[in-house]
């Protein structure tokens, strides 16, 4: 066994030790410190960073009551997990959804250190969220369960401290609960979350700021094979913030986007998603993507979302959730001659899938660089808010195709300085630890 071989197993047997029964977070862990063995080797003294950087700096779980329409006490569970402040005070989403639970919440916060790194922006890394379900809540339900979380959350967080923003189930409407509640207990206007609304500090292009995000990114993969996105077809799994915006993005650059989906099934329209529809039943009506094809019913619907990777195309953009696309759908997409994947989710490729794809060397954006665009634009908003202004949406977005455009070509020199040519996810792993590890060492133990 090799040094680095040596250490990441001690490493990892020390994390799921500490940390049982969270496989996804096991899960990033272990992508991460696969892609560190050249480091290693080449720094043995990065390895006591890697010891500590597995552990979070700060883990709070809290109890969050609250009172349904009916009158009767709700109780659910609160996370944030602050992992790691080198380079920046914590940032990252909140995420409301029936699957989180700690490991979860650990593997997001895992990645945000990394991904907050690429950006090039002083931000650490940190994540939370809550088991609480926003769908099928009314808007009086979902306000106070905002309130009850900030209650408890307030206490942890501060513009120069950790800096929230949303997530899977936290869009504009729970930020502006969880902001007006932190306002009231706190009676201070900081930008302490991101994502705001544009009448009270929020940044313009930070809704569309991912999905956008990632295909400037996938734009540049595209660059550097001879290609562009002009007449491609383009699969993108998801109907949520991520995925509306990079079906958006992918059309002006004149793609076709055939398919979406959601937690329950997907479309197929040949001619073309309707974004107008999606937008009217995802954001304002908050429906299942099911109804659609009432609306358009030349499209087709089918039950279960996995099935989206049956179809054929040119360019696969995960958008939805983590793990949905195992080594079968990888496999499908590939013998259907899908030539770029890049991630709009987080970890939504499972290392098995991301093999298929290394092997078939098909160019792969992992998501800790190709889906940065959302948190780039969440410090982005941080500036304007300390600096008392507001850039225009022309502004915002050219910086936020600079800084993708920079993450690509960072991520790609990394992986060849380390002999992983064409391997971004060793090289996004890489670059995004090498600036962390130095900010680690200089400030000591
Ligand atoms: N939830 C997003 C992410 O996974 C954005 C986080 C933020 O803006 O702080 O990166």
């Amino acid at each position: 066994m090799s040094f680095s071989q040596q250490v990441i197993s001690e490493i990892m047997d020390g994390v799921t030790k500490r940390n049982p029964g969270e496989p996804t977070f096991h899960q990033a862990v272990m992508e991460v410190l696969e892609s560190l063995e050249p480091v290693i080797e080449k720094h043995p003294e990065y390895a006591d960073i890697l010891h500590r950087i597995v552990e979070p700096e700060r883990q709070i779980i809290f109890r969050v009551p609250w009172v349904d329409d009916n009158g009767r006490l709700q109780v659910n569970r609160g996370f944030r997990v602050q992992f790691n402040s080198a380079i920046g005070p914590y940032k990252g989403g909140l995420r409301f959804h029936p699957s989180v639970n700690v490991g979860i919440i650990k593997f997001l916060g895992f990645e945000q250190i990394f991904k907050n790194s690429l950006t090039g922006l002083p931000i650490g890394g940190g994540k939370g969220g809550s088991d609480f379900d926003p769908k099928g809540k009314s808007d009086a339900e979902v306000m106070r369960f905002c309130q009850s979380f900030m209650t408890e959350l307030f206490r942890h967080i501060g513009a120069d401290v950790d800096v929230p923003a949303g997530d899977i189930g936290v869009g504009g409407r729970e930020i502006g609960y969880l902001y007006g509640q932190y306002k009231r207990l706190t009676g201070v206007y900081h930008g302490v979350l991101t994502g705001k609304g544009l009448s009270y500090g929020g940044s313009l292009t930070r809704t569309e700021a991912t999905g956008y995000g990632l295909v400037y990114f996938l734009e540049e993969m595209l660059k550097e094979n001879g290609q562009d996105l002009a007449n491609k077809t383009v699969v993108v799994s998801g109907s949520g913030n991520v995925a509306i915006y990079a079906a958006e993005k992918a059309r002006q650059l004149g793609a076709r986007v055939v398919a979406m989906s959601d937690s329950n099934g997907y479309i197929f329209d040949a001619d073309g998603i309707n974004l107008a529809t999606i937008k009217q039943l995802k954001e304002i009506e908050r429906q299942r993507i099911k109804a659609y094809v009432e609306r358009h019913p030349s499209a087709e619907y089918h039950e279960g979302p996995k099935g989206i990777w049956s179809i054929k195309c040119d360019i696969a953009l995960p958008c939805a959730t983590q793990n949905e696309i195992d080594e079968e759908s990888a496999s499908q997409l590939v013998a259907n001659g899908v030539k770029f994947v890049a991630e709009g989710a987080n970890m939504p490729s499972t290392p098995e899938a991301i093999k298929v794809f290394q092997d078939n060397r098909i160019p792969f954006g992992p998501a800790k660089a190709s889906n940065a665009g959302g948190v780039a634009t969440s410090a982005l908003e941080m500036s304007q808010n300390s600096m008392r202004c507001s850039w225009t949406f022309e502004e915002v977005d050219a910086k936020l195709k600079g800084i993708m455009i920079n993450i690509y070509r960072e991520t790609s020199r990394v992986a060849r300085e380390y002999g992983c040519e064409d391997n971004l996810v060793a090289g996004a792993n890489i670059a995004g630890f090498l600036k962390v590890a130095d900010a680690m060492m200089a400030q000591g133990i």
